[in-house]
């Protein structure tokens, strides 16, 4: 679908006028419409293992993985036939049923948490920690890092200032300021920062909440010993530690980012928010943590919480079956593909001379564009050369490539790059890599 970059768009774009006329910007989701990068946003009619097929037939190695929760790949044999069968036998019946207690069994077994509440979506998941946090210390303050990205939940729309401790204001028209007084933002990976804010605010403060390996402005690891840092600082204030690994979960590694710290270090979280992998491509997600925090939810204790479809049997199903089949062996050969990736990459740039420092967490990684120095907080990743990435990622995408259009954000390879969709990525990134140069 290469033809002297004359790759056939009219489909999508006649989609795109379509529903700019009867949704907002023509998207269900921002970063969907290609503000960031220009061009046609594309329409996708299927996917399969690696790939996406758009309206207008081109094909793409998909770098995106619907933002994250494809990590076996598009349309895999096993989570589709699970699908169908459960879908045939009814798609919700708004009571308890077996797939959602495989599947919190699933999650329970396999990360830090005892317990755990289905939700639909990421959003849900950190909404609803926060009131629970909220409800079980009686207190108020919430702290959250700069950069970081929690869903759209009013009091976690709050952007960073300048200073130690910025008592937080507004990141979006019709969040009222009253709404993110409680919370304090901090610069990320600052372990004094947090500490001042404790020594200030500490009696008050129910909880901290971080990405665990933040992904939303672009790839961000936390420094060795942060994670633990903010979990110690918050216990010792009698505040509770939320991760927020709704990205991270089951995808940095097979225990989520926590496999890679705590685990390893001998702490957990009080709380961890899920989301992506484990709906395996449906609307699911979720929060857990401590058996006697999570005990404070309805109808075991007085805080409120709860949805039609939450632990939905289709989503469920298809969550369990993913997660069933992402082993040990899966994750292995997953850091050896984005190893391989981050490589082909890396060498490209350098063979053009674009400034850039990949960073990883895990399986994840990212390109931070125009830099010579690793990012550690927000501040570092908006100093990126974003024209760099919107021509690099446009010729990508004209060569068959999807990457997330957005500078800011993770790449995510699938179980399902194999050869063929490594192929496509190596003889296309000399010239992205010369149009990131050019720009
Ligand atoms: N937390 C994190 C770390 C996320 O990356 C996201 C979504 N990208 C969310 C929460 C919100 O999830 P959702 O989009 O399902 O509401």
């Amino acid at each position: 679908n290469w033809h002297n970059g004359e790759v056939p768009t009219e489909r999508s774009a006649d989609l795109f006028q379509r529903a700019r006329r009867v949704s907002p910007g023509g998207v269900n989701s921002p970063v969907r419409a290609f503000k960031a990068v220009g061009g046609t946003p594309r329409f996708m009619t299927s996917g399969e293992g690696a790939w996406l097929t758009d309206v207008d037939g081109n094909r793409y190695v998909d770098f995106v993985g619907s933002w994250g929760p494809m990590l076996l790949g598009h349309a895999h044999p096993q989570v589709i036939a699970a699908v169908q069968e459960a879908v045939a036998r009814g798609t919700s019946f708004g009571t308890p049923a077996e797939p959602e207690v495989a599947l919190a069994e699933e999650i329970v077994e396999r990360t830090s948490v005892e317990s755990v509440r289905l939700v639909t979506s990421g959003t849900e998941a950190t909404m609803s920690a926060i009131r629970l946090a909220r409800g079980v210390t009686g207190r108020d303050r919430v702290v959250k890092f700069a950069g970081c990205y929690h869903g759209h939940v009013d009091p976690l729309l709050a952007e960073a200032g300048s200073g130690v401790v910025t008592l937080g204001i507004p990141g979006t028209p019709g969040v009222p300021a009253h709404v993110t007084a409680d919370t304090i933002v901090l610069p990320y990976n600052d372990v004094d920062a947090v500490q001042a804010a404790f020594a200030e605010f500490g009696g008050q403060i129910a909880c901290i909440i971080t990405e665990a390996a933040p992904g939303n402005m672009g790839l961000v690891p936390p420094a060795p010993g942060f994670n633990a840092a903010l979990a110690r600082i918050a216990s010792e204030h009698g505040a509770l530690f939320i991760s927020d690994e709704v990205m991270t979960g089951f995808r940095a590694a097979r225990a989520g980012h926590w496999e890679l710290d705590g685990q390893r270090e001998g702490w957990a979280p009080d709380l961890v928010t899920f989301g992506k992998v484990m709906g395996g491509g449906f609307p699911s997600a979720a929060f857990g943590g401590r058996r006697d925090l999570m005990e404070y939810l309805a109808p075991a204790g007085p805080v409120y919480q709860a949805g039609t479809l939450a632990g939905n049997p289709v989503a469920t199903t298809a969550g369990v079956t993913t997660l069933r089949l992402a082993t040990p062996e899966l994750y292995t050969d997953l850091l050896a593909t984005s190893l391989r990736v981050r490589e082909l990459v890396g060498e490209a740039l350098v063979g053009a001379g674009v400034p850039h420092v990949i960073q990883a967490a895990g399986t994840m990684f990212s390109v931070m564009w125009g830099v010579t120095d690793p990012v550690t907080d927000f501040a570092g990743a908006q100093r990126q050369d974003t024209a760099a990435f919107a021509a690099f990622f446009s010729s990508m995408l004209d060569q068959g490539v999807y990457l997330p259009p957005s500078a800011f954000e993770t790449w995510f390879v699938s179980a399902a790059h194999d050869d063929a969709a490594l192929t496509t990525l190596s003889e296309a990134l000399p010239a992205a890599a010369r149009a990131a140069a050019r720009a």
